[in-house]
C-alpha cells in the first residue's frame, strides 16, 4: 500500500498530499468505492452536502477497519445555507448525514457573491473551529479578491482553497497568491475529467520517460507544484494507480511544459466563481 506524504497547513495541522474525490458516487456503490479507496491507501475523503453522498461516505468511515482518527473527512457548505446561523445548522446536518461527531476539513463550497453572505458563513466556521467541532476550515472556488475580503473582515485566512485546476487551467496567479499567504491549494477535476490531456505531447512524453501512465504524470505534476489533487475513480485499479505517484519525479522542464498547456478559457465549464453560483 502506498504511503502518502503530507502537506503542513497554515493552522498547524497537516493533510495528506492526495485525496479521494467522491462525486458522483452514491448509495451502496458509493460506500463500496470509498471503502476500496481507503483500502488502496487514501485517507482524505472529499464529500459535500450537494453531492448527496455524505451518508455513503460516512458508512464507509464506520465500516472500514482504519481508525477514525487516521481519516480526514472533508465536506462543504452549500450555497443555500450561507449566513451565520444557517451555517451552524447546515454543519449539524452534515454531522448527522455523515454519522460523525467532528469534521476534519469544512469548506464553503462556492462564494456565491450575489448572495453576499460568505463572510457571515466564514465567521460561523471560525466559531465551529474554536469549539473543536472542525479541525481545519477552508473554502472552495474563492478568488484572490474573495480570500482578501475574508482576511480583511475576520483576520482569518482559509487554510485550504479547493479550486478547478488541471493542465488546461493551471491557475498560476492564484497559486502564487496561495504560496505567499500560506493557503494550501486543492485541485478539483485534477485529471481534467472528460477532457483529460492524456494525449498531449508533454504528458505522453513524460509518461514514456518515467514508465508511468499519463494520469500519473498529471497527478505528479500537481504534486511538483505543491498542489493537493483529489482524483475521483470508481475503479479500484485506477484508485490504486492514481495514488502511486510518490516514487518518481518530473523534471522542472516537464512541469513547465505541462503548465504551458494552460489556456485562458481552459475551464471545463463556465465555472468562474465571480459569476457561476451553486445553491
Ligand atoms: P477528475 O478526478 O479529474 O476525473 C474523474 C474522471 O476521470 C472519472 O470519469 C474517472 O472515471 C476518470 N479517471 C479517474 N482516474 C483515471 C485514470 N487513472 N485514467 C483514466 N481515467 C481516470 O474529476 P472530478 O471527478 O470532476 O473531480 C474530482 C473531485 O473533485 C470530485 O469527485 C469532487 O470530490 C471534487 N469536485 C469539487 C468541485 C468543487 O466545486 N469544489 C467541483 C468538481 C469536483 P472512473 O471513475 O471510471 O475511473
Amino acid at each position: 500500500m502506498t504511503t502518502i506524504p503530507t502537506f503542513a497547513l497554515g493552522d498547524g495541522t497537516s493533510i495528506p498530499a492526495i485525496g479521494f474525490g467522491t462525486y458522483p458516487l452514491r448509495g451502496r456503490e458509493g460506500t463500496d468505492a470509498t471503502l476500496s479507496a481507503i483500502d488502496a491507501g487514501y485517507r482524505l475523503l472529499d464529500t459535500a452536502v450537494n453531492y448527496r453522498n455524505e451518508d455513503a461516505v460516512g458508512a464507509a468511515v464506520r465500516e472500514t477497519d482504519v481508525p477514525r482518527e487516521e481519516l480526514v473527512i472533508a465536506t462543504k457548505l452549500p450555497g443555500r445555507d450561507h449566513g451565520f446561523e444557517e451555517t451552524i445548522t447546515s454543519f449539524r446536518g452534515s454531522l448527522d448525514s455523515l454519522g460523525l461527531d467532528t469534521i476534519d476539513l469544512y469548506l464553503i463550497h462556492w462564494p456565491n457573491p450575489s448572495v453576499g453572505k460568505y463572510v457571515d458563513s466564514w465567521k460561523a466556521m471560525v466559531q465551529l473551529q474554536k469549539e473543536g467541532l472542525v479541525r481545519t476550515i477552508g473554502v472552495s472556488n474563492f478568488t484572490t479578491d474573495f480570500l482578501t475580503r475574508l482576511a480583511d473582515e475576520t483576520g482569518v485566512l482559509p487554510a485550504v482553497n479547493q479550486v478547478e485546476l488541471h493542465p488546461y487551467f493551471p491557475q498560476e496567479e492564484l497559486l502564487a497568491f496561495h504560496r505567499q499567504h500560506g493557503v494550501q491549494t486543492e485541485a478539483w477535476s485534477p485529471l481534467g475529467k472528460a477532457q483529460a490531456p492524456f494525449a498531449e505531447e508533454p504528458v505522453a512524453a513524460a509518461a514514456a520517460a518515467h514508465g508511468v501512465s499519463p494520469a500519473q504524470v498529471v497527478l505528479r505534476w500537481h504534486h511538483e507544484r505543491g498542489v493537493l489533487p483529489i482524483p475521483k475513480s470508481a475503479s479500484p485499479e485506477r484508485q490504486r494507480t492514481n495514488l502511486d505517484i510518490f516514487d518518481f519525479a518530473l523534471t522542472e522542464a516537464e512541469v513547465q511544459a505541462i503548465t504551458a498547456l494552460g489556456k485562458p478559457d481552459g475551464r471545463l465549464f463556465d465555472g468562474d466563481p465571480n459569476t457561476h453560483e451553486e445553491m
